[in-house]
This record gives C-alpha cells, structure tokens and sequence, in this order.
C-alpha cells in the first residue's frame, strides 16, 4: 500500500505520525493508499524551513522568481495528463474534466509568470521640495494554504503560485482525500529550480489546519472548503492576527427566462449540473424557470438527457460524469434526495439505488431531477454537492431575483435570456460574486480573481489574479529627501508643503 509524503525543505519525507486516514479509489472503492496526519512537530518543521529559506527568495529579483514559473509551466503542460491520471484515481472525475482543471491550474501558473510587471510600484518626484515617493508591494513572509477535495491541483494553483511569485514561502495542506496531485506538482515545481523550503506539502486533517491557523510565523492562510469550515478558519485565523481569505460552500442558481434558447439552456444545465458528478463550487444546482411554460418545456428536455447520463470511471472514455468521492458523501447525497422526498418536492429522475455493472462497490450516483422545489426545503437551503438539480419555479423575474438574494450563499449565478435590458439589470442587481449571462460556470479567467459574496466568502479579498498579489503582499512607502534638499532647524508642525 503505497504512503503518502510531506514535503519538507526540499525533500520528500515519510511523516512520523501514527493517525493515518484511507485514500479510496471513488471509482472501485478499493483503498489504494495511506495517507499520515502530520504531527505538529512536522509542521513546525516545515515553516521552520520556509521561513529561513523565504529571506534569500523574497530578496530575489522578481524576474528570476518568474524564470522559475515560466519552468513550471512547461513542465505542466508535459506532464498534465499524468496529474489528471492522479486527480482521476483518486477524485473519481473524468479523464477530460481532471484536464481541464490542470489546464485552469497552469493558467495561474501563467498569471505568476507577469509577477514583475504585478509588483511594479508607483513613483512621485517632488512630493515636496526635493522630496520623492515611492510605494511597492512587498511579500508577507511564510503563508499557508489549506484546500478542498474537489480540485486537487487546481485550486492549490490558485494559492501558491501567485504567493510564491510575490517573494513568499508557503505551506500547503491539501484535502486528506487525494493528496496525490498536489505532490505531483510538487515534484514539478522542485525540477523547475524552486529553492528548497520555499514549497512545503504537509497533509493532515483538523489538527494540522488548527496548528497552521495558530502559528505565530504563518502570516497568512488562503482557505477552500465548506462554509462551516471556511467560517471557522477565518475566525480562528484572525483572532491569531493573521490574513484570512477563506472561500466557502454554494448554491448556484440559473434564470431561464421566457426568450432564451430552450435547448441551450438545457445543454448548459446538463454540463454545469452533472459535469464532475456535481462536486463543483461553481456547479449549478438550482434552475429557476420563469413561467410555467418555460418550466414545463425545460423539465421536458432535461428528464431524457439526465435518464441517459453516461455515468462511469475514468477509464472510460465515454462517461459524461463518475463517482462521488466517498461512501460517506454518497451517502450524504442519497440522504438529501431522500430528505427532498419527505418534504414533497417532485422527484422527476431519481438517482438513488444506480449501480454500474463490474464497479458494484464504487461510490455512484445516478443523475437526479427534482421538480417544483421551494424555498422552504432543505434541499433547496442546503448545499447537496452531488448530482442533483432542483427546479424551482418562479412566477415572474422579480421572484427569482429576490429569491436569489435572499439565498445565504452568494458564489456563482447564471441568467440564459436573449434580452439585453433584462441581463444588464440582472448582473447589477444580483447579490452574487461571479455571474454568467448565457454561461453557465463564470469562473473568472487568471487575469481577472474568484470569488463569491455573503457566506460563500469570509474576508476582503478574492483568490488569484490581481486581488490574490494584493493579499500575497503588503504596501511599503518610502519617502526621500537627500542633504542638499534639507533645511535647517528642527520642524515642530505637521508636514505640509
Ligand atoms: P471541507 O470543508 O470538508 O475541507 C476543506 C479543507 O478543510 C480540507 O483541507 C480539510 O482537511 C479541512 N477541514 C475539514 N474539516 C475541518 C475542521 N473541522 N477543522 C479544520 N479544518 C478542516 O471541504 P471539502 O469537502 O474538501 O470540499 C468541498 C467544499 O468546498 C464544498 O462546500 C465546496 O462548495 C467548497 N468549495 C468552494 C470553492 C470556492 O471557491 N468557493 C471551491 C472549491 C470547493
């Protein structure tokens, strides 16, 4: 059974912790590795050594920092199907999706690569008689970022590239289901010509993220996961004193109103509901059809897509969507759809009981439909994270706008309409981070940064792109005068020209 390694310093090691959680392959359920919780020990090992390597790195001229990423990303482009081959092993995605999470991965990459051109400061002369400013962003120091099951290497790129770019070193917890990918890149980045210690991979659970959220020599911590936790490591990680960035759960809404394409939005639904089994922050899991006709014409043409879903591992090259991660989140899943049941919602695909000839113990779900869903049921209020959309049927666009709105969560929104006015008035008044207007999953590009509004989101800054240099660093302004410019005699009043 294979033992998944920290990296540490610049080495791969063995951690020496006797807790150990199971990786399972989702696809056939067989274990395939051990997975050791890191003790506290190890991760105060692991800053100790970021922290002395990140003085010579943060000194290093941001041109040769973007000499190693340019590295990188070559290497990820080489090796991208080997990371997608982990991914899929372990998260249970199709061998495409997992591609096109690295190809995301490598576009931060990319992103990082400018990090010259990013830090560049800003300059004043003669703020003052003989007096000139200047400001620039400077790296935090060491940082940590903690990260979700559903992208294993992708969201990792959300964090360490543009942090380690900006002169920082960092410290990496990824989730405790498929640690593999990550270690993968790992190995990457080291045959890039990162120094030593500036990438530190330690694995572990609730234990090893409080110890990272209290240590005094982590000056920042970038979080993914669900909104209890992203709650939590905000609130611990800022009493501490550190930056908190930390990105919770979703529940995403599409309009379709009366003028859009019917079949497209169907498509769209298709993809952004069942694409990666629904275990997408950004998945849509709530139609909102305005008009009865509207609804009944869209529940017409999902029912024989979903019934048709082709479901199945990886290595299938057919399968449009694969297992859920674990036995437990499957679940967890069959027990909403059971809950959405109870509580009289209209279950139009039910895909409670699937099972796949040959994989009889992986973790599936068959795609599931429910319709005339309302506000008041759990399974609209909760985030479900599995293969299930709900239609919710609103009477007029004003319904589903406030319905939206009045919703805890705030990531991700789509409206399909050929309607200008109506689009332009939905993007300004949606109370959402990322909205689509005919795109189902508006995940902003590297150049642009991710991030949602109300629970989906605890602090100020959004990931990657501009908003994450800006949380990677801090702004330093100096003001100069030299002898020559300087007046005798001490000044008592406040400086002003
Ligand atoms: P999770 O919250 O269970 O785990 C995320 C991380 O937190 C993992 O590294 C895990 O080890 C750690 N963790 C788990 N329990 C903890 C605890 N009690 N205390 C401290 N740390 C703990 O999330 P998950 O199941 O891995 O991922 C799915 C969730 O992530 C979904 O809710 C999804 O919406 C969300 N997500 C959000 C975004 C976004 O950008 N907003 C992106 C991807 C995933």
């Amino acid at each position: 059974m294979d033992v998944i390694e920290n990296a540490i310093g610049g080495k791969r090691v063995r951690s020496a912790s006797t807790r150990r959680s199971a990786v399972y392959n989702p696809a056939t359920g067989e274990q395939i590795a051990e997975l050791p919780l890191s003790t506290n020990a190890e991760i105060d090992q692991a800053v100790a050594s970021a922290k002395a390597a990140q003085v010579s790195w943060g000194a290093t001229p941001p041109l040769k920092r973007a000499r190693v990423m340019f590295r990188f990303k070559e290497l990820l482009d080489k090796h991208a199907a080997d990371i997608a081959r982990e991914i899929s092993r372990e998260h249970g995605k199709t061998h495409d999706d997992a591609l096109g999470e690295v190809q995301r991965g490598i576009e931060c990459v990319e992103y990082a690569c400018g990090i010259p051109e990013l830090l560049k400061g800003t300059f004043s002369r003669n703020v003052g008689p003989a007096i000139d400013s200047y400001a620039d962003r400077q790296p935090l120091g060491v940082v940590a970022g903690i990260t979700p099951f559903n992208f294993p290497a992708m969201v990792p790129m959300w964090m360490y590239p543009g942090a380690i770019a900006c002169g920082n070193a960092f410290i990496l917890k990824p989730s405790e289901r498929d640690p593999s990918a990550p270690m993968l890149a790992w190995n990457l980045i080291m045959e890039a010509g990162l120094p030593e210690g500036i990438l530190n991979v330690v694995h572990g659970d609730k234990e090893a993220v409080d110890h990272i959220l209290d240590h005094p020599d982590i000056k920042a911590v970038s979080f993914v996961g669900s909104t209890p936790i992203a709650e939590y490591v905000y609130r611990r990680g800022t009493t501490a004193g550190k930056r908190v960035q930390a990105l919770g759960g979703a529940k995403n809404h599409m309009v379709i109103l009366p003028d859009a394409d019917l079949d497209q939005a169907a498509d769209a639904l298709m993809g952004a509901g069942y694409g990666s089994a629904g275990e997408r922050c950004m998945a849509i899991s709530v139609a909102v059809p305005v008009g009865e006709k509207t609804a009944d014409a869209l529940v017409e043409r999902l029912k024989p897509r979903i019934e048709k879903l082709k479901i199945g591992p990886a290595s299938d090259k057919d399968a449009e969507m694969g297992p859920l991660v674990t036995a437990m989140h499957r679940d967890k899943v069959v027990g909403y759809i059971d809950k959405g049941v109870e509580e009289g919602a209209e279950l139009v695909v039910d895909g409670r009981g699937f099972k796949l000839q040959g994989y009889e113990n992986g973790y599936y779900v068959g795609g599931t439909l429910f319709d005339r869903v309302t506000p008041e049921m759990t399974i609209y209020k909760e985030e479900i994270f599995g293969p299930v959309l709900s239609v919710v049927r609103a009477g007029e666009y004003a319904e589903a706008v406030k319905m939206i709105n009045d919703h805890e969560y705030g990531n991700g929104v789509a409206i399909f309409t050929r309607d200008g006015d109506a689009a332009r008035d939905f993007a300004d008044k949606i109370e959402v981070g990322m909205v689509g207007v005919n795109v189902p999953i508006p995940v902003p590009v590297a150049y642009h940064s991710f991030g949602g509004w109300k629970r989906s989101l605890f602090g100020d800054h959004s990931i990657y792109g501009p908003e994450g240099v800006h949380f990677y660093t801090r702004l330093k302004t100096v003001t100069t005068r030299w002898p020559a410019g300087i007046k005798s005699g001490a000044q008592f009043t406040f400086p002003t020209l």
